[in-house]
């Protein structure tokens, strides 16, 4: 297996404005990054935006700028590539590390160009996930990367779009995506988390980041503006310098090896394990009912789906999930899902 150059990071926070909007703003954020142990700088200078009347990023002069920060600074710089021309462009200019946006990653066509186009230079690549929750266009793109020899990837979680927005995120989180692709990547693929577009509120990114780093998700990607205020991009969830030393001096840090708790831990794994198991037992008991069901059913030539009883039972587990301290709606989805397993058992049972 080759080596990964993002799996050298641990605990990393790439950090830097949404865009690059002037010489001056992106070198004084990255100085202030810098001395606050920052030591990779991110900064858009192609921006793919929802609508074309807004900020769409500086374009090329913002190379010269990140080449500045780089060499002034001794930090390594990252932008965002869309296009085989960006890519050459960011190549020329000696850019460390780029990222596929959201946008971008959902468009198979466009990720094999820039595959094609970085083929043979094994830049480091982050992988944002893309705008609709799909793990198998996130792992896609991906594999992209990977087949054209490119081995230094990482993926980037920054949340998903909704239709409509959920009170409390820009881009909502759905944890169980980057926790499926850790799986079906074999944990082969460094996540990084970017609260700032899960957020879309500076409020809110301090509470991401450590819901992430509790995940297992320990390296980051964050927004950081001299004068959120005044960005020309993601205004609302860009920190202030003064915001972002918060957040690192608040950051949760894990310690998996306690050893006063690890027996504990085993213990109620063990007690975890009995009660799956007992479920496992109780749902076949129940299919076993519903297949008996069926088979009265079909001999009466009664409707499978009978309305006023399913609706009259969600009703009454949903009480009784209140009454045992188990989330009404997560019993509900639960309930869901047995009665359409039901359902296609009882149809089979019916000769469908
Ligand atoms: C960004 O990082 O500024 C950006 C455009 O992110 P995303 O592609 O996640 O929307
Ligand atoms: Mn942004």
């Amino acid at each position: 297996m080759p080596s990964n150059f993002f799996n050298t990071l641990n605990n990393t926070i790439i950090a830097g404005p949404c865009s690059a909007e002037s010489q001056q703003q992106l070198l004084s954020v990255a100085k202030s990054l810098k001395q606050l142990g920052v030591n990779i700088i991110r900064a858009g200078i192609w921006k793919p935006r929802t609508r074309p009347t807004s900020f769409e990023g500086v374009g090329n002069i913002g190379l010269q700028w990140l080449k500045e920060v780089k060499q002034q600074l001794n930090v390594m710089v990252a932008t965002e590539v869309a296009t085989p021309a960006h890519c050459n462009a960011a190549l020329k200019a000696g850019i460390d590390i780029l990222w596929i946006g959201a946008r971008t990653t959902t468009d198979p066509f466009a990720v094999q160009e820039i595959a094609n186009a970085l083929k043979d230079t094994n830049i480091p690549i982050l992988v944002k996930n893309p705008v609709i929750a799909d793990v198998a266009l996130w792992n896609g793109a991906i594999e992209r990367l990977t087949a054209c020899g490119l081995n230094n990837i990482a993926a980037v979680h920054r949340g998903f779009a909704t239709y409509h927005q959920s009170t409390t995120y820009r881009n909502n989180p759905m944890w169980r995506i980057p926790i499926d692709l850790k799986r079906i990547t074999n944990e082969k693929i460094p996540i990084f988390c970017d609260p700032s577009h899960i957020s879309g509120n500076s409020n809110l990114v301090a509470e991401v980041a450590n819901q992430a780093i509790r995940l297992g998700f320990n390296n980051l990607m964050v927004e950081v503006h001299p004068n959120p205020a005044e960005a020309k991009s993601d205004n609302n969830q860009q920190l202030t310098i003064t915001q972002f030393k918060q957040l690192i001096t608040n950051l949760y840090t894990i310690n998996n090896n306690n050893a006063k708790i690890v027996p504990q831990l085993l213990e109620l794994r063990d007690e975890i394990d009995l009660c799956d198991t007992q479920l496992l037992q109780i749902l076949s008991r129940r299919m076993e009912i519903i297949q008996k069901i069926g088979e009265l059913k079909n001999i009466t030539k009664e409707t499978v789906l009978q309305f006023e009883r399913y609706d009259a039972m969600l009703k009454r587990r949903m009480l009784e999930a209140n009454e045992l301290n188990l989330t009404p709606d997560f019993i509900k989805q639960v309930i869901e899902i047995i009665h359409e397993e039901a359902v296609k058992i009882q149809l089979r049972e019916n000769g469908n």
